[in-house]
């Protein structure tokens, strides 16, 4: 195979943020922004970036109440902070720090996230992302699943001259993969890269390409990016070289893309039109299960 570097599009700088429910500050880097459209980042459909917020300490938990999905899967990978999830199909979990919670949708379900109940008490430190991670029509309406991703089940892969860890939460990294079962062939790593650190990622031209940096500085192909703004890469090579000029995390997604057509409506995501309305009608019937609030 040749090497070729894959250009840098574009480095984003943090939208304004908004509130999802009164739990979540977040950047939506995508579907929203000018330059990546809902097809620019599949399969992944949806970043949004809470950066670093201290929270006050509140008795009641912030969050997001019981709302439904269907035809995808969100991904909550955190950085500071505890959240608690409870869903429809009977699933529940807390993750705190470094951990990941993988949550397929697919055919529907409830499910609500909060702050978890001794973190909101005590308050402090927020640093969150969620994705949203297209499934292909013929997976659309497979069985909801949750994947509870500790951060201590993650692949590592140590750098060489003890410079930092490349964390596989899906796909592979040089031979290490991830736990998380995906649907579509896709990487997700979380690169705690030590100052002066260099690191090479390689996937196929194809495969759409970003990367957030959560923390620190880094030179991406040339191209410096700071904290909390979001690098896309074209689909012009395949060639990664990362050097990090401070101690970094980055977030580095890749993913083969979904060639299908995309109906959104709210929280779900499906590929036509009919489809939503059968979602909205499905719900109202009580097909995606049942949930206290
Ligand atoms: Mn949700």
């Amino acid at each position: 195979m040749i090497n070729k570097i894959r250009s840098v599009e574009a480095v984003i700088a943090p939208p304004p943020p908004h509130m999802v429910g009164d739990g979540f500050r977040v950047h939506n880097f995508f579907p929203g922004s000018r330059l990546i459209d809902k097809k620019r980042m599949s399969p992944f459909f949806l970043l949004d970036y809470n950066s670093k917020i201290e929270f006050a300490p509140k008795d009641e938990p912030r969050g997001v109440g019981v709302h439904p999905h269907r035809g995808f899967e969100t991904v909550t990978i955190a950085y500071h902070g505890k959240v608690a999830h409870h869903d429809s199909a009977g699933n529940s979990g807390i993750i705190g720090e470094g951990d990941v919670q993988w949550m397929t949708a697919a055919s529907g379900l409830l499910h609500k996230e909060y702050h978890e109940k001794e973190f909101s008490r005590k308050g402090g430190l927020f640093q969150m992302v969620q994705l949203w991670v297209n499934l292909p029509a013929k997976y659309k309406m497979s069985a909801p699943k949750y994947q509870e991703i500790t951060h201590d089940s993650m692949g590592v892969y140590s750098l060489p001259g003890n410079n930092g860890v490349i964390e596989v939460i899906a796909g592979e990294y040089n031979g290490v993969k991830g736990p998380a079962s995906t649907f579509t062939p896709l990487h997700v790593y979380n690169a705690r890269l030590k100052k002066a650190a260099k690191t090479v990622f390689d996937f196929p031209a194809d495969y759409n390409t970003g990367l957030l940096v959560v923390e620190g500085n880094v030179i991406v192909n040339g191209e410096t990016a700071s904290a909390d703004h979001f690098v896309l890469f074209k689909n012009d090579g395949n060639q990664i070289n990362i050097e990090a000029t401070e101690d970094a995390v980055l977030l580095v997604l890749s993913g083969e893309p979904i060639n299908e057509p995309i109906a959104q409506y709210g929280p779900f995501l499906m590929n036509t039109w009919d489809e939503l309305e059968q979602a909205i009608q499905d719900v109202n019937a009580g097909k995606f299960g049942v949930l206290e609030d």
